[in-house]
């Protein structure tokens, strides 16, 4: 794959900036060499430092865990940032389009519409899977992005491995894979067959299973000419240091994230029950995800009535496809009966 074809052109001659961290960063007694103040006036977290622009440790410790090697990885200030610096490294505004399926995540649109780049919509099927031929079909030559979320927010499914595959051989451009939730998912994603897809960018986060939305860390996953095209155009110190920090606390307590993966999956087996036996509920939608999309009688007034009751879901019922849903996160078991009950008064 020829990656810097694919790129925008501009970029081929835009030169990283060099922070001094990146001019020197072994090991040393005295830095002189960032205009930093050389006071911790804040306490004792040396937050008088530039943190490490490359969040090598950090890295590391992901590669260990996800079975990847550090150079296939990009870091970004949320998932966010990594579809926005997708969107400017390989779109050109007022030209290139992406492709979504709709019903998906909201930010590809968002991100698309602020970049000033075209967004083609193929509407995913009626079971909510993907319809290949349709997205093939549409592709010109100012096509340049797929975005593909498995398991799909808000539809919750995961999306037909081999129809990801159909796709990943035949699109000409990047195929986004958003993996958000693929830890709540068993049948595991893309990251082991990386090396087979050149155009292959996955993209996961710390904000779901990991526990720290609040830290905002996005992972993408792709061909190190792709990282480096990332890198290039990436603001220097994207990931702080307090969120580099924390974020390698809890990756070495790995097995909570596992633990509390396991609890979510459990207390959503038991709200699918419950919300299946109440009469306002027309369906819940297969989930392989910490959250379920439920299609009831009236969406939108029971909406409010959980506001109403100071419980906040997520109402979809306006977003096609989704006529009278609602999407539900999984919490905790009270929080879960707290739900259910008060959808039990409305019934
Ligand atoms: C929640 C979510 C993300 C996470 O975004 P962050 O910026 O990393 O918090 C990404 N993609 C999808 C589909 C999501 O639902």
């Amino acid at each position: 794959m020829n990656y810097s074809s694919l790129m925008r052109k501009h970029l081929l001659t835009v030169k990283a900036y060099s922070s001094a961290r990146d001019e020197f960063d072994g090991d040393a007694s005295v830095f002189l060499d960032a205009n930093e103040n050389p006071f911790d006036i804040g306490g004792n977290d040396h937050l008088n430092r530039y943190p490490d622009p490359h969040q090598k440790l950090l890295k590391r410790k992901i590669a260990a865990i996800k079975g990847a090697k550090v150079e296939n990885i990009f870091l970004g200030n949320g998932s966010d940032e990594a579809i926005d610096l997708l969107f400017r490294a390989f779109c050109e505004p007022g030209k290139d389009e992406i492709i979504i399926m709709p019903p998906t995540y909201g930010m590809y649109e968002v991100s698309a519409g602020i970049n000033n780049i075209g967004l083609v919509k193929i509407p995913l099927k009626a079971d909510y899977q993907l319809d290949v031929d349709q997205v093939l079909s549409c592709v010109t030559d100012t096509t340049k992005m797929l975005m593909i979320c498995s398991p799909n927010n808000p539809s919750g499914n995961r999306l037909h491995r081999q129809d990801i595959e159909q796709l990943l051989l035949n699109f000409p451009g990047l195929v986004v894979l958003d993996e958000a939730y693929i830890d709540f998912d068993e049948e595991g994603g893309f990251l082991s067959r990386l090396e087979q897809y050149p155009n292959l960018v996955i993209l996961q986060t710390f904000s779901k299973a990991w526990g720290l939305a609040g830290l905002r860390i996005g992972m993408a996953f792709a061909h190190t000419e792709i990282i480096d095209i990332l890198n290039l155009i990436k603001p220097p110190y994207n990931i702080n240091a307090l969120s580099q920090k924390k974020a390698l606390d809890v990756v070495e307590k790995h097995e909570k994230v596992s633990e509390a993966v396991e609890t979510i999956l459990a207390e959503r087996a038991q709200l699918v029950l419950k919300l299946e036996q109440l009469s306002l509920v027309e369906k819940v939608f297969p989930s392989h995800a910490n959250f379920v999309l439920v299609k009831m009688k009236h969406a939108a007034k029971i909406y409010h009535s959980l506001v109403g009751d100071k419980i906040i879901v997520r109402d979809r019922s306006k977003v096609i496809k989704c006529d009278d849903c609602l999407r539900i996160t999984i919490g905790t078991a009270a929080e879960n009966t707290t739900l259910i009950n008060a959808l039990r008064k409305y019934a």
